[in-house]
């Protein structure tokens, strides 16, 4: 269980940040992939998961956090400050993209965080990339826009219908989802009325 130092911590967004944490020795994993952390809030012991954020781990990696003032381990590690300790351990899941191909990522909440950083991957490795996102006002604002300055789409749904057209436009893209679990069942009912098939959706449980 690796101990790893906080590099940076960011706002991004309403009630989000985005941690920065150095790479242990020897840890790859990539975009889409999640992290246990583990920590002691007022002295009990709290484990949550959190889904890397950055386009890779070279030196540094990113998770981006959202927190709700009556959660526990979200809200600490928003607390968090440069130099700090985080234990965590991973990386966990089947989901992840490794920069083999166009790549369209539908997103809600913190899964905007997902999606940024495969994104930003793609578009680095010369593909196309398309991130959905379900709200008006998506975390990562400078990122989307630098992402949408180099060719990526982006597109900012209220209702996941919206994403149909796009969906169905999706061709040979790999298909991902990040967000809780209705919206993560929405976005697959709504993929798969389009015909796409083979979503790769990350839940981060019910809310
Ligand atoms: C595979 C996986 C990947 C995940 N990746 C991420 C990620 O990248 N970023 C991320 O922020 N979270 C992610 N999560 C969710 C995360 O692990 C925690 O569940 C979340 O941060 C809640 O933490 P907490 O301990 O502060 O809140 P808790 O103490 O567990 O919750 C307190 C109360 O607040 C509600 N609540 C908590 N968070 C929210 C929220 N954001 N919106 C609305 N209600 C909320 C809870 O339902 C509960 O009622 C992921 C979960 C999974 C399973």
């Amino acid at each position: 269980m690796p101990q790893v130092t906080v590099d940076a911590i960011e706002e991004v967004g309403t009630r989000t940040v985005a941690l920065e944490l150095e790479t242990p020795e020897g840890f790859d994993a990539e975009p889409g992939q999640f992290l246990l952390v583990r920590a002691t809030v007022d002295g009990v012991e709290e484990t949550g998961y959190y889904t890397l954020s950055s386009p890779d781990v070279e030196g540094t990696m990113e998770v981006t956090v959202e927190y709700v003032p009556e959660g526990t381990l979200a809200p600490w590690l928003a607390e968090r400050e440069p130099g700090d300790e985080i234990e965590i351990e991973g990386p966990f899941g089947d989901v992840r993209y490794t920069g083999d191909g166009d790549a369209l990522v539908v997103a809600e909440g913190p899964g905007i965080g997902p999606a940024v950083g495969i994104a930003e991957r793609a578009q680095r490795e010369g593909y196309d990339a398309t991130v959905v996102f379900w709200g008006e006002e998506p975390p990562h604002r400078t990122r989307l826009d630098a992402l949408e300055d180099g060719g990526a789409t982006v597109l900012l749904v209220g209702s996941l219908d919206e994403a149909a057209d796009t969906l169905a436009a999706a061709g040979d893209a790999t298909v991902y989802v990040f967000g809780f679990e209705s919206f993560v069942r929405d976005a697959k009912t709504v993929a798969d009325a389009v015909g796409v098939e083979n979503v790769r959706a990350e839940s981060f449980g019910a809310r």
